[in-house]
């Protein structure tokens, strides 16, 4: 019987890092080098490996994967059962996110990586990519939109975060944990998010560069200004707790806000920005009627790269903000 098609597109990262005979490890090992190094691929598809891009994932832009999104679906459309990606670690919450939003298909896109390099003991990669390859031919995982697989375990994209800077379990979803897991070669699904979140651009998409900027203790807003005056076309703020800044920053926010879009998160990593329960200056209520958007429940770098997908997309100020609130549309319980 045939095998499923797969098609592998490699983008470098720790995965494929090699001693070049410089300071260290350097993405090098190609898309056919991943896959040939582990004979098991063979048994469960048939792959086709795409050298993508050959670098460390923080030279990857939004630009980068527009053009990914569009050769992954070009693959789904000739009869691929899935897409995966391999990538550095180090940006993968966000490329699997804008993957997540952009391709408009059912099959699996699964992106995945390495957190020990093929010259160390224990290196992770080989297995990361057979069970990626495996999540990607599974009909379990269809509709799930991009996944992240890494340490036998499936993230859903939007919920995925790295947490740690060298341990091979450093991916983790929040606030709901993976959607499922590898066993004994067997992808299983047992959690699926609720609704489908998509993004269609216009052929001729254009860079709309988005800041994010982090409010910290004692912060007085200097930065904001230069906000606006390097071009930027939106901000993301990451506020302290439920969407609070100092009230000397408020006048340089409302201002932003009047010309660009301005969002509102919170540093914290979890749980939804507040809308209605403080009142000072500063406060959630405060910067809301100031005209800021709130980000519901994503974090500061997926609601910079949704503001920027949107931005691409041409939505209008209503647009982004009913878009933003749309990722609380869940049924609620009574
Ligand atoms: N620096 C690497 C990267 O390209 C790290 C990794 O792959 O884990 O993201």
């Amino acid at each position: 019987m045939a095998l499923p098609r797969v098609a592998v597109f490699s983008l470098g990262g720790t995965i494929s890092s090699t001693d070049s005979g410089g300071k260290g490890v350097e993405p090098t090992l190609t898309g056919e080098a991943l896959v040939s190094d582990v004979p098991e691929i063979a048994e469960a598809a048939e792959v086709s490996a795409i050298s993508f891009r050959q670098a460390a994932s923080g030279e990857l832009t939004v630009d980068d994967l527009v053009e990914l999104a569009s050769e992954i679906e070009d693959r789904i459309d000739e009869g691929a059962s899935g897409a995966v990606v391999t990538q550095g670690t180090d940006t993968i919450e966000e490329t699997a996110f804008v993957l997540d939003l952009l391709v408009d298909r059912d099959a699996p896109v699964v992106v995945t990586g390495a957190m020990r390099n093929p010259t160390l003991a224990g290196a992770d990669g080989p297995a990361n990519l057979l069970a990626s390859i495996q999540v990607a031919v599974s009909e379990a995982t269809r509709e799930l939109g991009a996944v992240v697989v890494l340490n036998d375990e499936i993230h859903a994209a939007r919920f995925v975060r790295k947490t740690h800077t060298s341990n091979p379990a450093t991916f983790r979803s929040y606030p709901v944990g993976p959607v499922g897991w590898i066993s004994e070669d067997v992808p299983r699904v047992v959690v699926r998010p609720v609704g489908r979140h998509k993004i269609t651009l216009p052929g001729d998409t254009q860079d709309r560069p988005v800041a994010l900027h982090t409010f910290t203790l004692g912060d007085d807003g200097r930065l904001l200004p230069e906000i606006e005056r390097q071009g930027y076309a939106g901000l993301v703020v990451e506020a302290l707790g439920g969407g609070h800044v100092p009230s000397i920053t408020v006048d340089a926010l409302e201002d932003l806000a009047a010309k660009m879009p301005v969002i509102l998160a919170s540093r914290t990593g979890g749980g939804e920005v507040l809308r209605s329960t403080y009142g000072f200056i500063g406060s959630e209520t405060d910067l809301l009627e100031r005209g800021l958007i709130y980000a519901g429940p994503l974090d500061g770098l997926k609601a910079r790269l949704y503001l920027a997908l949107l931005l691409r997309a041409g939505a209008t100020r209503e647009e982004i903000r009913n878009s933003f609130d749309s990722w609380l549309d869940v049924p609620v319980s009574s």
